[in-house]
């Protein structure tokens, strides 16, 4: 199940999705950046309208998964929790990315000792194994 928590560049409370459900959305947001591009070339709209034209899959499918309206499918492709790193311990937000050093939030440096027992051992390694 994805975890609703803060998103830096959102600057609100998101559900990031787990790798399984990721899976699932990526080509959904493939398709929908496609069909923008359809609709701003077959009607002429820039790409702010062809966005409020676009019945986005992506959307409608994270609804389904999370209960979540999103109105840009843009952003999810940063709501992957795997691109972000483990929780702060002292705020608890997630830090920016799976190798940030300090949390952005609040400026604790990430403890080593601690980050090896922090949740999302599975999908970092995953992420990390594929760049
Ligand atoms: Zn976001
Ligand atoms: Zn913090």
């Amino acid at each position: 199940m994805a975890k609703i928590r803060y998103c830096w560049r959102c600057r609100i409370d998101v559900p990031l999705l787990e790798e399984a459900e990721w899976l699932e959305i990526e080509p959904l947001l493939r398709a929908d950046y496609k069909a923008t591009q359809q609709i701003r070339a077959e009607k002429g709209l820039g790409l702010r309208e062809a966005l409020a034209d676009l019945q986005s899959r992506a959307c409608e499918r994270l609804r389904e998964l999370t209960g979540f309206t999103e109105q840009n499918f843009n952003a999810i492709w940063h709501h992957r929790l795997a691109e972000f790193g483990p929780e702060c311990q002292m705020c608890g937000h997630l830090l920016r990315t799976p190798r940030a050093s300090y949390c952005a939030q609040c400026g604790t440096p990430r403890d080593a000792a601690h980050d090896a027992a922090v949740a999302l051992p599975d999908a970092r390694t995953d992420a990390d194994a594929n760049r």
